[in-house]
């Protein structure tokens, strides 16, 4: 057994799953250094989601309210939206998970992004199913058309990312609308609304669309501009008569009395979240001068983070930069590794990586 146990366990494992790689968020060394590589919020947890946690301490002997109740009726509120159209997860990976357990069957196919986040096509390899990639324009973007264009027999859901990440390409509320009014309603569309709320000029969530498209799943995360990555707090919004399948396989207390009690904190505190979304726009603006400057080239963001073409010495640049304790990370696309994505710090993070930048 002992030495056959790699194969035993092979064996053991179910087929679709046996060939996934695992999956790889890059060096994190811990104390000193500028973590810009995971598209988090510098800014240190919210002062109302720290006091909220303090609070909730106390009530860890018990299990949570499993459907996080209140957190579903301040959200309601601040969409529109009744609580029944929300659901809450352990993260939007979380979400992501319950909705392949829901949705995905072996045969079915997942279309997303060339160059998207990666969950998704993960998450359709776990259940069986198969990613298929839509290539990206010529601007690195989304492509809608490409996306009605890849609609088969056998598409179950679409990934849509919009801002995409990694590219931080943003489309509009038209394309989305073209998007759904082009595919057949037996397709899932799965709009991922991450990064919404750092978009240049603020553009309108596709929540109301709900109306009109019950087969449209708005995702959101308290991840990034909401500043509790740790926590784990991620929300779909959708027909509750597809979240009653969801309901059916996420797991009963998917997020903890801890995550809950910081998401209400956080969504209450406005002053926190009004600083994150000056801070990045003031400081993506700066980040692309500089690399205007010096003759670098990027993909122009809506996100909290942008993307350069570094060439084939990308690798190079970032173990340079690792050695001085600043992360960020290294993408692979169309099989190279040129580009780097750097997320938008604070402003003294900001200035250090580009000292250290222009210096290599
Ligand atoms: C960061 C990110 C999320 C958030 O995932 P969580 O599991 O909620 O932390 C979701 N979608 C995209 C595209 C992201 O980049």
């Amino acid at each position: 057994m002992e030495e056959n146990k790699e194969k035993f366990f092979y064996n053991l494992a179910r087929p679709a799953i046996r060939e996934i790689e695992e999956y790889d968020p890059g060096p994190m060394p811990a104390g000193a250094a500028i973590r810009i590589s995971a598209n988090e919020n510098n800014m240190g947890v919210p002062p109302k989601a720290r006091e909220a946690l303090l609070r909730a301490i106390d009530e860890g002997n018990r299990y949570p309210e499993s459907r996080c109740a209140n957190l579903r009726t301040l959200l309601a509120k601040r969409h529109g939206v009744l609580p029944e159209q929300i659901i809450v997860g352990n993260g939007l990976d979380g979400i992501f998970t319950t909705l392949g357990r829901a949705f995905m069957e072996p045969e079915d196919e997942i279309l997303c992004g060339e160059l998207t986040f990666s969950v998704y096509a993960d998450t359709a390899r776990v259940m069986g199913a198969k990613p298929i990639f839509v290539p990206l324009t010529e601007k690195f973007a989304l492509d809608v058309q490409g996306f009605i264009r890849g609609v088969t027999q056998k598409t179950k859901i679409i990934f849509f990312c919009n801002p995409n990440n990694p590219t931080g390409t943003l489309a509009s509320i038209e394309e989305i609308k073209h998007l759904l009014a082009a595919v057949p309603q037996n397709v899932l569309v799965v709009l991922d609304e991450a990064y919404l709320e750092f978009a240049d000029e603020p553009i309108p969530t596709a929540i109301p669309l709900l109306e009109e498209y019950p087969n449209l799943i708005v995702c959101r995360t308290f991840s990034k501009i909401f500043g509790i990555a740790g926590l784990r707090v991620g929300y779909a919004v959708a027909d509750p008569e597809l979240l009653k399948y969801m309901y059916k396989t996420r797991e009963t207390y998917a997020v903890s009395i801890l995550s809950a009690a910081a998401a209400e904190g956080a969504l209450q505190d406005g002053e926190y979240y009004d600083a994150t979304r000056s801070l990045v726009k003031e400081e993506r603006k700066k980040l692309c001068s500089f690399f205007d400057r010096i003759g670098i080239s990027y993909i122009p963001s809506h996100a909290n983070f942008v993307t350069i073409f570094a060439g084939e010495k990308a690798p190079t640049i970032r173990d340079a930069l690792l050695e001085k304790g600043i992360v960020l990370r290294l993408l692979t696309f169309r099989g190279k590794k040129e580009m780097l994505r750097i997320s938008i710090g604070l402003p003294e993070e900001n200035a250090i990586f580009m000292k250290e930048f222009e210096k290599i």
